[in-house]
C-alpha cells in the first residue's frame, strides 16, 4: 500500500479495537439490566471512587486530555446527583449542555497532552469553560442568522438545524478524523463518550447516567493503562515490542532457543539520500514486513535500525528457513513514496508535482542458538557476530 494511506490509516487498527471492546460492553450492559439494576445504588457510591483513579492515573501517566474529560463528566454528574446551585439553570439550558459537552470532547481530541497540574492545565481548562461561554453565545448567533435569512425560502426548513445539529456535525467529524489521525486510545475513548453523549440527547440510550459515565471513565482508565503498557514496551515508531520487552523475555525463556539479530544494510547513505523522514517511514515498513515472520518467531525492536528476533525452542536449522523467507521478503518489497518538490509554493500546490519513487532495502542477518552455560546477553553477543560476518560477506544474507 502506498506510504500516504498506510499513514492516513495508521491510527485505525487500535481504535477499531477499542472502539469494538467498548460497544460489546455497551450492549451487554443494555442486554442483561436485570443482573445490575438492584445494585444501582452500589454503582451511584462506587462512581465518585471510579472518577478519583482515573482523574489521578490520567494526571500521572501524562494522559491529561483524559483527566480534563472525567473531570468535566465529574462536574456532570455532580450537576446532576447533587443539589448544587447551578442545577436548574443547567437542566433549563439542555441544547446548552448538549454542544458544550460535545464540543469540550471534540476540542480535547484536538489538544496535547500536557501536565495536568502545570500551566498548561490551567490553560486547558480555560479553554474547556470558554467552549461553554463560546456555545452560550452561539445560540444568539444562531438566532441573529434565522432571523437575518428566513426571508429566504430555501434556507428555511434548514435553519432549524442551524444551533444545535450543525456544530455536532462539525464536532463529529473533528473526533472522527482525529481518531484516524491519532494512534491513540485516547481519541477512541473520547469518541465513545462522545456517542454516549449524543446517544442520551437524542433518547436513542434510555440507561441511567451512573451507569453510563461508568462505563465511560472506565474506559478512560483502561486506555491509560494500556497505553502506559504500551509506552513502556512498545517501540512509538515501529509498535514493535521494545528491547525492554526484549529484556522481560529473556527471563522466561528455557534452555533452548535462537537469536536472530537484523540490520538495514546502508541506511545511514538512505537516510542522507531521501531523509530522516522517510528513512522513519520506511523503518517502519519494513518492521511491518519482520512482524510477518515465521516459524514462531517474536519480533523486537533493538534499536536504531537493528531488530531482534528470538525463537524459542528452536535450533537455527529450524529458525533459518524463516529468516531466509523475512530477508528475502524485505529484498522484494517494493516502498512506495512520494517525495515533496522543494521548489516554489506553487510548485508545492500543484500535486502532480510531487514525485512517485519506489525504493527497497535490504537486511543481514546473524544468528545463533544458545548452548549449555550461556547466558542471554551472551547469545545475543554471538549473534551479533555472525551479524557482523553477514555484513562482511556482502551484506543481504543470513549468517550463522
Ligand atoms: P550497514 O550496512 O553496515 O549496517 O550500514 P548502515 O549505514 O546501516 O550502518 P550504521 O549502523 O553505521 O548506521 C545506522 C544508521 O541508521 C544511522 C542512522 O542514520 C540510521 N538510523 C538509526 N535509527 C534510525 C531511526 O530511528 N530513523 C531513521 N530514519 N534512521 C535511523
Ligand atoms: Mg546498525
Ligand atoms: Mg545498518
Amino acid at each position: 500500500m502506498e506510504l500516504r494511506l498506510i499513514q492516513f490509516f495508521s491510527g485505525f487498527k487500535s481504535s477499531a479495537i477499542s472502539l469494538i471492546a467498548f460497544f460489546v460492553a455497551f450492549i451487554l450492559i443494555s442486554k442483561f439490566q436485570s443482573y445490575w439494576f438492584a445494585k444501582i445504588n452500589l454503582i451511584e457510591q462506587v462512581l465518585y471512587g471510579i472518577f478519583a483513579i482515573t482523574i489521578m492515573l490520567s494526571g500521572y501517566f501524562n494522559r491529561s486530555r483524559l483527566a480534563l474529560a472525567a473531570i468535566t463528566l465529574l462536574v456532570f454528574y455532580a450537576t446532576l446527583s447533587q443539589a448544587l446551585p447551578w442545577q436548574s439553570w443547567v437542566f433549563t439550558h439542555g441544547e446548552w449542555l448538549v454542544l458544550t459537552g460535545a464540543g469540550m470532547l471534540s476540542v480535547l481530541s484536538v489538544i496535547k497532552d500536557r501536565g495536568l497540574l502545570s500551566i498548561h492545565g490551567f490553560y486547558r481548562l480555560v479553554l474547556m469553560m470558554c467552549v461553554g461561554i463560546a456555545s452560550y453565545f452561539w445560540f444568539d448567533i444562531a438566532d441573529f442568522l434565522v432571523a437575518k435569512f428566513t426571508h429566504i425560502k430555501q434556507l428555511t426548513p434548514w435553519l432549524k438545524y442551524l444551533s444545535v445539529e450543525l456544530p455536532l456535525v462539525i464536532f463529529s467529524l473533528l473526533l472522527v478524523w482525529r481518531c484516524v489521525r491519532e494512534k491513540s486510545l485516547v481519541t477512541t475513548a473520547l469518541l465513545t463518550s462522545y456517542c454516549i453523549w449524543l446517544g442520551q440527547y437524542y433518547q436513542l440510550i434510555t440507561l441511567p447516567w451512573s451507569v453510563l459515565l461508568s462505563l465511560m471513565i472506565l474506559h478512560y482508565f483502561f486506555a491509560v493503562v494500556v497505553d502506559s503498557y504500551f509506552l513502556a514496551y512498545r517501540d512509538e515508531l515501529t509498535t514493535l515490542p521494545s528491547r525492554r520487552a526484549l529484556n522481560q523475555l529473556s527471563l522466561s525463556l528455557g534452555r533452548k532457543y535462537t537469536l536472530a539479530m537484523l540490520d538495514i544494510d546502508h541506511f545511514k547513505k538512505f537516510n542522507d539520500t531521501y531523509g530522516h523522514d522517510i528513512g522513519d517511514q520506511v523503518l517502519k515498513l519494513v518492521a511491518s514486513k519482520l512482524a510477518q515472520v515465521k516459524g514462531s518467531g517474536k519480533v523486537f525492536r533493538y534499536g536504531g535500525e537493528e531488530f531482534t528476533i528470538v525463537f524459542p525452542g528452536k535450533t537455527t536449522e529450524q529458525a533459518k528457513p524463516a529468516l531466509e523467507a523475512v530477508r528475502q521478503a524485505v529484498e522484494d518489497y517494493k516502498i512506495v513514496i512520494r517525495q515533496e518538490q522543494r521548489q516554489t509554493k506553487q510548485a508545492r500546490s500543484n500535486k502532480k508535482n510531487s514525485q512517485v519513487k519506489t525504493v527497497s532495502v535490504t537486511i543481514s542477518i546473524g544468528l545463533a542458538a544458545r548452548s549449555s552455560k550461556l547466558s542471554f546477553d551472551e547469545t545475543l553477543k554471538l549473534a551479533d557476530q555472525a551479524l557482523y560476518r553477514a555484513k562482511k560477506s556482502g551484506r543481504n544474507n543470513v549468517s550463522e
